[in-house]
């Protein structure tokens, strides 16, 4: 009976995509603003596809972004991610990955999903090509909700309502794994116990300024990870 969820970010934790979200966002605003470089100096670490959209209108558009333009953007985006995702030269998945994920799935109290800021589409292209969406049948995404704390609610939710599926009962201890501070401060928003890496890009001191409950350098020692998991 799985006693706990545990929600990975995708970005920087579960992979690299090499730009690839960038190079497509720029192509989106190229086609419809003839607008170049939209995606340079707006800050993607750490925050949801839409907030980062929106951040684009409004820095480089200089406007508030209207509410079907949202909708546009994401559908022309969405068959760019895939191309670039498809062939950005350094794609790769971060150390460790699979074979911590392959142990935990393995394991009855343990329930896998994503809390990322991609919309759920973009999620999934950017695990494709790794295959593992295997390991996440379920998550809060960027496309229920603009704010990260609000995303992994909902991530909460489904994982809650899986547990009382396979006659779980009383809410489960939650986890949230991520590599930015904004990763571990929705999380203890949440009440999670949180786990950083640092292999995102964002410093060691800046993710532990944040208090996580661990900072890892990244997922390639599984027994530190588990050490922490079984505490
Ligand atoms: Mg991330």
């Amino acid at each position: 009976m799985p006693a706990r969820i545990l929600l990975f970010d995708l970005d920087g934790t579960l992979l690299l995509t090499g730009g690839a979200g960038v190079r497509a966002l720029d192509r989106v605003f190229q086609d419809l603003y003839g607008l170049k470089g939209a995606g340079r100096d707006v800050p993607f670490r750490g925050r949801t596809d839409l907030r980062i959209i929106r951040d684009i209108v409004e820095r480089k558009l200089r406007r508030p972004m209207a509410a079907e333009e949202a909708a546009a953007i994401c559908d022309r985006y969405l068959p760019y991610l895939e191309e670039e995702v498809e062939r950005s030269p350094t794609y790769r998945v971060l150390p460790g990955v699979p074979a911590l994920l392959t142990r935990l799935a393995a394991r009855a109290d343990c329930l896998l999903g994503l809390g990322t800021g991609n919309l759920e589409a973009a999620a999934r292209i950017k695990l494709a090509r790794a295959d593992l969406n295997r390991f996440f049948p379920f998550g809060g995404f960027g496309s229920d909700a603009e704010d990260r704390v609000e995303l992994l609610r909902r991530a909460v939710a489904r994982g809650e309502a899986r547990r009382t599926q396979s006659g779980a009962d009383g809410p489960a201890e939650v986890i949230v794994i991520g590599d930015t501070h904004l990763d571990v401060q929705s999380g203890r928003a949440l009440g999670a116990r949180t786990v950083a890496v640092a292999t995102g890009g964002e410093s060691p001191e800046t993710l532990e300024q944040a208090g996580p409950d661990v900072l890892l350098a990244d997922l390639a020692d599984a027994e530190a990870f588990l050490r922490f998991l079984d505490v």
